[in-house]
């Protein structure tokens, strides 16, 4: 039997508003070199200064992870020549990184350790064109974190279902976006496999993946090639691979057989960090429910399916919304059907999510104690809703504006009824005489002349009374 191991190297572009050791801005621009100054483009004699929001969201992150907090932690240089790197060193985290030795738990994948989370500097962007390469310095000095797990995975679909909740779970935090295809969040996995017992094998790490997907795809590839290379008695080389997707096969791009020489060393310009007790206390209190245990706690407290407490967990605002409706006395079912089906059509037909789109609890609380009532019926509340996803209205306006208030006065329906009975006089003989299939007919007609204002209740009874 063959044992697999894969450890992942997750790197997370923190959502500050600056850079990490300067004041230009941390946002992506469309044209190069536009956020940039003398201290992230290395110019010499430039000094850096720690940006405290970055390092707030790292040990958020730390946190949540479970980590071990370091009670000193210090910046180091890692020296390498790249273009993309214009002070020829990276301002990372070595010996000391914020956090060691964390544990994540997440339900349907085994406990994962977490080697470390360290803070460092992304580098810029290389734009190649034909022959010529242009840099772009805007992503150079992104805080960026990097997240190392042990190598604790026996299966690509573990990891890649850790990668979404990993996602999810930086995204409830608020620390980064998790925009994979933008690399915001990049993932690189580490892979080995060896006969059952014999412990490790020789890693190989493959780099360029860009979607979950492609993590699982490049593992199962590499997985197979080198169980191969293994029953075959051959040898398999320490390397650095990609992903290339059109062939749905991983490439070699590099050996790792002359090891990494960073020449790490404490970074003499920035002293080392002491986070305070008070930070630690003030981390400590902003801690937010992770999305897997809040699934699981919709589970055992809603009575929801699996499938429902994922969607509803899907996005922190998604289940702020789903939780604040039931305190406002929607029951479950219904804020649960409404929020998997109206609302997330409407959302999906204007490409908005919750936070963008004009609908608030309140909106959707008023809309729904009308509905209850009979003030409106549902086809009116559908309708409602639809409008107040897309524009900033109140509820009771909406329903105004629109004439959706049912007909209360059943003068003014039973009006209408009787224009249906008189209207439809063969439907009507077929009734009397037994046929209860035509009915529903009838109802749409006058739901049809009521403008959708009718209740289909009272419709109902009304209608059958007049016939018999
Ligand atoms: P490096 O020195 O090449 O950076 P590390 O020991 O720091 O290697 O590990 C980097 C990543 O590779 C981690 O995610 C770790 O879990 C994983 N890893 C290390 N050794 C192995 C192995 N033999 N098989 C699979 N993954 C491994
Ligand atoms: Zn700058
Ligand atoms: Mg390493």
């Amino acid at each position: 039997m063959i044992e697999t191991f894969i450890g992942l190297e997750i790197h997370i572009q923190l959502l500050t508003k600056t850079k990490i050791f300067c004041n230009c801005k941390n946002e992506f621009s469309h044209i190069p070199n536009t956020n940039v100054c003398p201290v992230c483009m290395g110019y010499p004699g430039v000094l850096p200064r720690l940006n405290e929001e970055a390092v707030r969201k790292a040990y958020i992150v730390c946190r949540a992870l479970n980590c071990h907090l370091n009670e000193k932690a210090v910046f180091e240089r890692k020296n390498y020549f790249y273009p993309d790197l214009p002070k020829n060193y990276q301002i990372s985290q070595f010996a000391l990184p914020f956090g060691v030795n964390g544990l994540v738990e997440i339900d349907g994948v085994p406990k994962i350790r977490i080697h470390e989370a360290h803070l460092e500097e992304d580098a810029g962007k290389l734009v190649h064109e034909g022959m010529t390469s242009y840099c772009d310095f805007n992503r150079t000095g992104t805080p960026l974190l990097e997240i190392v797990t042990e190598p604790d995975f026996k299966k690509p679909e573990d990891a890649e279902l850790f990668l979404q909740n990993f996602r999810k779970m930086v995204r409830y935090l608020r620390v980064c976006d998790g925009n994979m295809e933008e690399g915001s969040m990049r993932c690189d996995v580490n892979v080995s496999v060896n006969f059952e017992g014999k412990g490790l094998g020789r890693k190989v790490e493959i780099k360029n993946l860009n979607s979950f997907r492609h993590v699982r795809l490049a593992l199962q590839h590499e997985i197979q090639r080198q169980s191969k290379m293994l029953t075959a008695g051959e040898t398999i080389v320490q390397e650095t691979r990609l992903w290339n997707d059109e062939k749905k096969r991983t490439e070699s791009m590099r050996s790792k057989e002359d090891a990494n020489d960073y020449r790490y060393f404490p970074e003499p310009d920035l002293p080392p960090y002491y986070p305070a007790p008070e930070f630690l206390a003030a981390i400590e209190k902003e801690q937010t429910e992770l999305p897997w245990i809040r699934k699981r706690r919709f589970i055992n407290e809603y009575k929801l399916a699996d499938d429902g407490a994922e969607f509803l967990t899907e996005e922190r605002e998604r289940a702020d919304f789903f939780e604040a409706a039931l305190n406002a006395g929607v029951s479950v079912q219904s804020a649960s059907s409404w929020m998997r089906g109206e609302i997330a059509k409407g959302l999906n037909k204007n490409k908005m999510s919750l936070k963008d789109s004009h609908l608030t609890v309140e909106k959707f609380v008023t809309l729904i104690k009308l509905l209850d009532e009979g003030k409106i019926n549902s086809q009116g509340a559908k309708k409602a809703m639809e409008i107040l996803i897309c524009e900033d209205k109140d509820t009771a306006d909406v329903i105004r504006e629109n004439n959706l208030m049912q007909m209360a006065d059943s003068g003014e329906l039973e009006a209408v009824v009787d224009k249906v009975i008189a209207g439809n006089d063969k439907v009507v003989q077929q009734i009397k005489g037994g046929d209860q299939k035509p009915i529903g007919f009838l109802i749409g007609q006058i739901m049809k002349a009521s403008g959708g204002k009718a209740d289909p209740k009272k419709a109902r009874e009304l209608l059958l009374n007049k016939i018999s």
